[in-house]
């Protein structure tokens, strides 16, 4: 391993990652070296990263259990507020049971890999998540990739995975860097038809899809019928964790097989109190979803008129495709410039060539903002 060559070549293609500090909240105004800009790249979709009520459950959470969970939840670190979340997910998601952990990350990786093993065939969209690419990895089954939300690609590849032991068939709901959606009702008859359990990551589609923002298995009515929905608490809902909803026995099989979620510690309490709170606020205020839906498509009905490449977005993830990625590095410091903070996305992230700029709407967003934007980009 030669740590500084690889990094002066990462650097001399453009690909060199750095940080930005945040000096404010996560927020539709964020504070950074002092100056303020309108911020385009969160997944905090409904603001609820710094609602007050989202806040004070928190802070009251934290007087009354302390900020760490000390343990496993396997040992001593389940407190009621995790069986409460658990409760308030299933319900939510319209689920029999649910099973929370750290990060959307761990979830995916640890259900992944405790649902099968070698022998066994995953079958991936060719743009999932990393996570699920990283737990299918650790689960020594055989990976299978079928073409971006390609039907019949799908279907050949299901043919091919008939000689595996079981199959388990996985996509996002909606993509996290094209903004686009699965067809998840061809989906799940192909899943059916070919003998393959399915799982969905519904990662960005809740608070957007689905009736009161509940996700894309209830856009496509389907609750009940996909085996295995996956989701996060730290996009949409502003807090942090993620969580697997499903049968009891799924639940059960897990929580007792599930690595990431046995060897590490708990989720603080703070963090599932926010997130009840947050799933409260978006269940009761309907106008959020139907305020991010509105900026959504006034932003991509603006884009079309001015013939910009948006992919086949239909969401919140808007791609403003460039190319390369010095052409997506200077569209994002011409707005930075201006205001307007919205990071160049480049490979490995996304495919050669599609580098971009990935803007993320919040329901927040005024169309003054969103004007700003268009403003900037349709200006040579
Ligand atoms: C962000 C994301 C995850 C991981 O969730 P975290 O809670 O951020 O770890 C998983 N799947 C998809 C599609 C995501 O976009």
């Amino acid at each position: 391993m030669n740590m500084l060559d690889e990094l002066r070549q990462i650097e001399s293609d453009g690909l060199l990652r750095r940080m930005r500090t945040l000096e404010s909240a996560q927020d539709r105004i964020v504070k950074i070296d002092g100056r303020e800009y309108i911020s385009f790249c969160s997944n905090n979709y409904l603001g609820l990263c710094n609602h007050p009520r989202v806040k004070k459950a928190a802070i009251a959470a934290i007087e009354k259990y302390g900020v760490g969970a000390g343990a496993s939840r396997l040992i001593s670190g389940n407190f009621s507020l995790h069986n409460q979340l658990e409760k308030r997910i299933a319900r939510f998601k319209g689920t029999e049971s649910a099973l929370v952990f750290p990060t959307g990350y761990m979830a995916n990786v640890g259900t992944v890999s405790a649902l099968v093993g070698p022998g066994d065939a995953i079958i991936c969209d060719r743009l999932n998540h990393a996570s699920i690419i990283d737990g299918a990895r650790l689960s020594r089954a055989k990976l299978l990739v079928y073409r971006h939300t390609d039907s019949e690609s799908l279907e050949e590849v299901l043919k091919q995975a008939a000689k595996y032991r079981t199959r388990l068939l996985i996509t996002d709901s909606v993509f996290s860097m094209d903004g686009d959606v699965a067809q998840l009702d061809r989906v799940g008859e192909l899943a059916e038809k070919y003998d393959a359990t399915l799982m969905i990551d519904e990662a960005h589609a809740v608070g957007f899809l689905g009736n009161g923002g509940r996700g894309a298995v209830e856009h496509f009515g389907l609750n009940g019928k996909i085996p295995v929905v996956m989701g996060t608490l730290s996009k949409a809902i502003g807090s942090v964790g993620g969580y697997i909803a499903g049968s009891a026995d799924l639940i059960e099989y897990l929580r007792n097989k599930s690595r990431s979620f046995i060897y590490t510690t708990a989720l603080p309490p703070a963090a599932c109190a926010a997130a009840i709170a947050a799933i409260d606020i978006i269940e009761t205020t309907p106008a959020l979803v139907e305020n991010l839906k509105e900026n959504s498509r006034y932003l991509r009905i603006r884009l079309a008129e001015n013939n910009i490449n948006t992919l086949n977005s239909t969401t919140q993830i808007i791609p403003i495709i460039t190319g390369t990625p010095q052409s997506a590095l200077d569209l994002s410091q011409k707005l930075y410039e201006n205001g307007i903070l919205t990071p160049a996305i480049r490979p490995p992230t996304v495919p050669r060539g599609t580098s971009r700029i990935r803007i993320s709407l919040m329901a927040q967003h005024t169309k003054q903002d969103i004007d700003k934007l268009l403003e900037i980009v349709t200006t040579k």
